[in-house]
């Protein structure tokens, strides 16, 4: 008789490559400490398609990364931001987003008779426009003022290319948290 196959959980998945990445992980002092070493963060969406440390060459250590759905500027992530610069010395933001994205071409009434919900969902018509609308929403908001250079950017999951939209960059605010 022979034992039916073993069912793996996702869990369990999850738990085996845990083991395996913290008995490889090297000392490398990525870990040293919380502050971003680029004083970086980098807003993007939760793609599933989207690598983004490989895409921006970015190093453990190195940047905050913010996802959520369509890598929009929203009050969690406003909130996030105002930790990154007054607590961990994050100067620069990029907010990526990218074509194909779940959240272009729909509407925020569509969005909700889908969900049952009503959660701001700030779908994307456009990624100039969206952009544009995002890094001056940052920028507009007082306790970010130690931000000195936003830039909204498109990445294309085909190619694999990036594309800078609008850049705004201000005078550096008095730097009171290093
Ligand atoms: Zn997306």
């Amino acid at each position: 008789m022979t034992s039916p196959p073993q069912q793996v959980s996702e869990l369990d998945r999850l738990l085996e490559a845990n083991a395996a990445y913290a008995a490889a992980r090297p000392d490398d002092g990525a870990t040293a400490s919380p502050r971003p070493r680029r004083r970086l963060a980098v807003v993007t969406c939760m793609d599933a398609r989207i690598d983004v440390f490989a895409v921006l060459g970015l190093k453990l250590g190195e940047a905050h990364v913010l996802r959520n759905a369509g890598g929009r500027v929203t009050e969690d992530v406003l909130r996030s931001l105002a930790l990154s610069t007054h607590v961990l010395g994050v100067r620069t933001v990029v907010v990526m987003q990218h074509t194909k994205c779940g959240l272009t071409g729909v509407t925020d009434q569509e969005l909700r008779n889908r969900t049952g919900a009503d959660l701001g969902f700030l779908p994307i018509d456009d990624h100039e426009a969206a952009l544009r609308e995002d890094v001056d929403h940052l920028l507009a908001q007082p306790y970010l003022s130690l931000i000195n250079a936003v830039s909204g950017l498109v990445f294309d999951v085909e190619s694999g290319r990036i594309s800078p939209i609008v850049t705004r960059e201000r005078p550096a605010a008095p730097d009171q948290a290093g």
